[in-house]
């Protein structure tokens, strides 16, 4: 039976939470510190389900592109991870920060070693594996987000060199990484390619497309290829349930109960195990850098369709 079987019935339901979460994107606040970004219309929402039978279903904005920003951080592990497998330990751990995506503080603490890939110092390290082991790994990077999303995808040119020339922050962690001995690029190399995959254009319905092969066992349910083996998408997803949403991981494995993914434009990425990728988008943010109206929807959605793992 398909998760989906009855996508048509979903639509007034999804319909219901877009309009019962509308009223949040008030109370949030688009991001403000990458200007290339300000085209983001804030009065966007979208609400998408692809199932591993290929079933899918969309309400709103749901055909507006955006680039992804740290929901790219997600492919990149993947990738990376099924290049290098447990080796990428040495070099990332796999705990919660408790801090902002961007913040500098554990780093030096904890000597180069970056608390998780989900924020931006592990993603940066993920970066460095890439290039190390993919021939062109931009190339390669890009290759399987297409894939995943079943679409040719664009880079937003203004995003990618506005975050090139600046990402003064991005910049400090890779050289205090670097001082550590945990890089071995070069940091305008390495923040290149983090910077372009943070670039990606997508829209929410490819998101949930591209989400599918976490709830199906590594597999992308499209091609029946693997992408990552079974015992390292189970892991991608606990890591993304504890640190994918940041400093808010807490409260939304409580209120929403699936590994999630956020990224500063306003998506979410979420996987709802041996049934479907979801994402919501919804550009302004609460103080934890989540979608605000978006995580609302994830809660609702995930109530009402019985969808958390716990
Ligand atoms: N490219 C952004 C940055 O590095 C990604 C941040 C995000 O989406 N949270 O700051």
């Amino acid at each position: 039976v398909s998760p989906l079987s009855d996508a048509a019935d979903l639509e007034p339901l999804l319909e219901g939470i877009m309009d019962e979460v509308a009223p949040l994107k008030q109370e949030g606040e688009v991001n403000d510190y990458i200007p290339a970004m300000d085209h983001l219309d804030e009065e966007n929402l979208a609400i998408a389900l692809s199932d591993v039978n290929g079933n899918e279903v969309a309400v709103g904005d749901a055909d507006v592109e955006f680039a992804i920003q740290s929901v790219s951080k997600v492919f990149a592990l993947a990738l990376a991870l099924e290049k290098v497998g447990p080796d990428l330990w040495e070099r990332v751990n796999r705990e919660p920060s408790g801090d902002p995506f961007n913040s500098l503080v554990q780093l030096e603490h904890e000597e180069g070693i970056p608390r998780n890939p989900m924020i931006n110092a592990g993603s940066l390290v993920v970066a460095d594996v890439l290039l190390e082991t993919c021939g062109d790994a931009q190339v390669e990077l890009l290759d399987l987000m297409q894939r995943l999303a079943g679409d040719d995808l664009a880079i937003d040119d203004q995003v990618y060199t506005e975050e090139r020339r600046g990402g003064d922050r991005n910049r400090a962690m890779a050289h205090l990484m670097g001082s550590f001995g945990n890089l071995t690029h070069e940091v305008d190399e390495v923040l290149d390619l983090y910077v372009h995959h943070c670039a990606v254009r997508m829209t929410t319905r490819q998101l949930a497309r591209a989400a599918r092969f976490l709830a199906n066992d590594g597999v992308d349910p499209t091609s029946g290829d693997v992408i990552v083996s079974e015992p390292l998408a189970r892991r991608i997803n606990a890591i993304m349930l504890t640190c994918g949403t940041y400093d808010a991981a807490g409260e939304f494995a409580f209120s929403v109960g699936l590994p999630c993914k956020s990224g500063v434009s306003g998506s979410i990425l979420a996987v709802v195990p041996d049934r479907m990728g979801a994402a919501v988008f919804s550009p302004p943010l609460d103080d934890s850098g989540n979608s605000n109206a978006g995580r609302e929807a994830l809660h609702l959605l995930s109530e009402r369709l019985d969808l958390s793992i716990f």
